[in-house]
């Protein structure tokens, strides 16, 4: 057995916070110690951190193959060698009868840098699909093609958080922090103590909006409005930093003429906030000669999120606010490396090194690393929710990692019915999701104490996380795993190293001159360093906590204003559908639940999904707090207890979306998509609100 300190991260969202690991006697294999040294977290950790250890016990997880017996139809354990034959059967035949983009890849944004490179490569090189997307997408993609678009480069937070409590107001866009990501709230506070001021947009009065200064609580999906309407008072009030617009942006006549035409009254209607606390937020965020807007999924999770972000952009650069100390835009990405998960080619138009893979420069250099021909590698595949919602169609069997659809997805009812339409499925999973107990191979893997590798946090910083247990007999990691398919599949092993290390030098060649280079880190420089900064390009080189101090990464230097302007929601309310739903995360689960809801003191404090609404709509329909109430919209219906509060809009519902069940609220969310990101539209839909009835 192991024993002593192992400095590692938590293996959830992407504050990765730091902690050590200590191998227990336990049931749990590992306790967690405090991290102190760890400057993201100082050795705070939330519930989800402090319990991680309880996901390594045996009895939660998944310790052998499982293969689905054709006559009985049931999951039954396996040996390795039969799990991958049956698994490498299952994808050959489909692309023998149907071709090679018959087979698709899912991946995830949980997965290290070096498992999201190899599935990439073995996606395009093993397989020659062009079908591979991950949930990142679900994520933080129009955040990430808003940023490309204004800033020719995505790195989620320009700047590190350390300079978040050195700005004088910071408008917090559509976050709850304090159910997100605990620890990093204090950033907040110190930002408070320290004389700034704190703006949060979001509908619900959260326990993070109860700290602001001014908490604007717009109707869900109108954000792009709200933004547009503050840009308007900052131009009529002459607060427009004239010589930061000449100097370093482009296109600012167009951006200027939409928001003219988002006058406070028009934009108090849309959006329901009132015309002074507009004014209240426009004084606020131009007093300070510094100021920030960081958006989470309020924005970015809808159907013209990148616009949405795209609009709240053109106010940090109309004002002056970007590119400049203590100031800029930032995306708080959500996933675990839902930062590096997007740099490495698991994304379906991208290759390592956060390359285009339209990009015959970018496709030459790829394929020199990988020894293949350029000409063969396929073009960009379906997005996310396009690749489930082909499933059964044009895809027919399908390899997943780290993902769990069946309650992530939007129209997840749909979604599920897809993946159990396909020919074959095979999952890689550390516990038997809902999603993995649909496959005909379940393929148990090693998790985040019991393997190294990177993942980059939502600064950028590139981090180390160790082994620190060893896993249990009968797991193999997802390396591995590629490994063992690569060889049965066209004698590709050679090229799917199962040592992590190796897999992250190779990725360091890939990414050498990429927008996103790692090509100066290596494992032990970031173990020296505690993490490094991308971009990186050599060994010698400090790395870039600071991005865009000098110039911003579009080909002259400029920052883009967006020509955006306001559209409704892909869904309105109507009188069938009256009320809106949004949906959203409670501090004790993350994400699907597929880990936390195995954890039993995260379990006793969230057990399950419920409906938040509002006492004058509880009243209207007759239920008094913890009543189930059912929520229907076009595309399905889902049961929860009542939880009623005035903290939310009286127009509106909240559900917590963790659970699988009569409760998932992904049932009823809507796979409208935006345009550029691809993201679908879970942050705002049309329901009703039923009394369940008998039955
Ligand atoms: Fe883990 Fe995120 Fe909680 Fe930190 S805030 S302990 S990274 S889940």
């Amino acid at each position: 057995m192991r024993t002593g300190l192992t400095p590692t991260h938590c293996p959830y969202c992407a504050l990765q916070c730091g902690m050590n690991l200590r191998p227990a006697d336990g049931p749990d294999a590992a306790e967690v110690v405090e991290r102190p040294d760890f400057p993201v977290n100082r050795g705070a950790l939330c519930g989800k951190g402090r319990t991680a250890p309880a996901v390594l016990a045996r009895a939660v997880r998944l310790t052998e193959p499982l293969v689905r017996d054709p006559a009985t139809g049931r999951l039954g354990p396996a040996g390795w060698d039969e799990a991958l034959d049956r698994v490498a059967e299952g994808l050959r035949g489909v692309r023998e009868r149907h071709g090679a983009d018959a087979v698709g890849v899912f991946g995830g944004g949980g997965l290290t840098n070096e498992k999201a490179y190899a599935l990439g490569k073995f996606a395009r090189v093993v397989l020659g699909t062009s079908q591979i997307d991950y949930n990142g997408r679900f994520c933080m993609s129009s955040a990430a093609a808003a940023h490309q678009r204004a800033f020719g480069l995505d790195r989620g937070l320009p700047f590190p958080l350390e300079d978040v409590p050195k700005s004088g107001c910071v408008i917090l866009v559509g976050s709850n922090l304090a159910e997100t990501m605990p620890p990093a709230l204090r950033y907040l506070t110190e930002l408070r103590a320290a004389g700034g001021r704190l703006i949060v947009v979001d509908p619900r009065r959260t326990r993070t909006a109860e700290q602001a200064d001014l908490h604007l609580a717009p109707r869900p999906g109108t954000d792009l409005a709200l933004a547009l309407g503050l840009l308007h008072l900052v131009v009529a009030e002459g607060r427009v930093d004239e010589e930061f617009v000449a100097a370093r942006t482009t296109g600012w006549a167009g951006a200027r003429a939409a928001a003219m035409a988002h006058w406070p009254a028009l934009v108090e209607r849309i959006t329901g906030v009132p015309t002074p606390r507009l004014r209240e937020a426009v004084a606020l965020f131009c007093a300070p000669d510094s100021a920030m807007v960081l958006t989470a999924r309020g924005p970015e999770q809808q159907a013209k999120g990148t616009d949405t972000v795209g609009a709240w952009i053109n106010l940090c650069l109309a004002t002056g606010r970007a590119g400049r100390p203590y100031s800029g835009y930032g995306c708080l990405t959500g996933q675990g490396n839902g930062q590096g998960g997007r740099e490495h080619g698991q994304k379906a138009d991208q290759l390592p090194g956060y390359r285009k893979l339209t990009d015959p420069a970018a496709r030459a250099h790829v394929a020199g690393v990988w020894g293949v021909d350029p000409d063969a590698l396929p073009g960009p595949g379906r997005s996310a929710y396009e690749l489930l919602d082909a499933l059964g169609g044009e895809v027919g069997a399908l390899l997943l990692a780290g993902s769990n659809p069946v309650v992530s997805a939007p129209r997840a009812a749909h979604v599920e019915g897809r993946l159990r339409s396909l020919d074959f499925l095979a999952v890689a999973d550390v516990v038997l999701s809902e999603t993995a107990a649909l496959a005909d191979v379940v393929l148990p893997v090693t998790q985040w104490a019991e393997e190294t590798g990177t993942t980059t946090n939502l600064e950028g910083r590139v981090l180390l996380r160790r082994r620190a247990v060893d896993p249990p007999e009968g797991v193999r990691s997802d390396l591995a795993v590629l490994h063992g398919l690569a060889a049965r599949l066209g004698g590709w092993e050679k090229g799917f190293p199962t040592d992590p290390e190796e897999v992250f030098e190779e990725l360091r060649r890939a990414s050498a001159g990429g927008p996103a280079d790692y090509a100066g880190i290596g494992y032990r420089r970031i173990a020296e360093e505690g993490g490094v900064f991308w971009p990186c390009p050599a060994p010698d080189h400090p790395g870039t906590p600071r991005l865009f101090l000098d110039r911003f990464a579009t080909p002259d230097g400029r920052a883009r204003f967006a020509d955006v302007t306001h559209r409704p929601a892909a869904e309105e309310t109507d009188a069938a559908y009256p009320v809106v739903l949004t949906t959203g995360r409670v501090v004790a689960q993350y994400q699907s639940g597929a880990q936390t809801r195995r954890v039993p003191e995260l379990n006793a404090a969230a057990p399950g999904p419920f409906v938040e609404l509002h006492p004058r709509l509880a009243a209207g329909l007759g239920v008094a707090e913890g009543d189930p109430v059912a929520v229907v919209s076009r595309r399905g219906r889902a049961v929860a207890p009542a939880r009623i509060t005035d903290a939310i809009r009286p127009d509106t519902v909240f559900m917590p979306f963790h659970w699988p069940g009569e409760g998932r609220a992904n049932t009823l969310t809507n796979p409208a998509l935006d345009p550029v990101s691809r993201m679908p539209e879970f942050k705002t839909c049309a329901v009703r609100l039923e009394l369940p009835g008998p039955g």
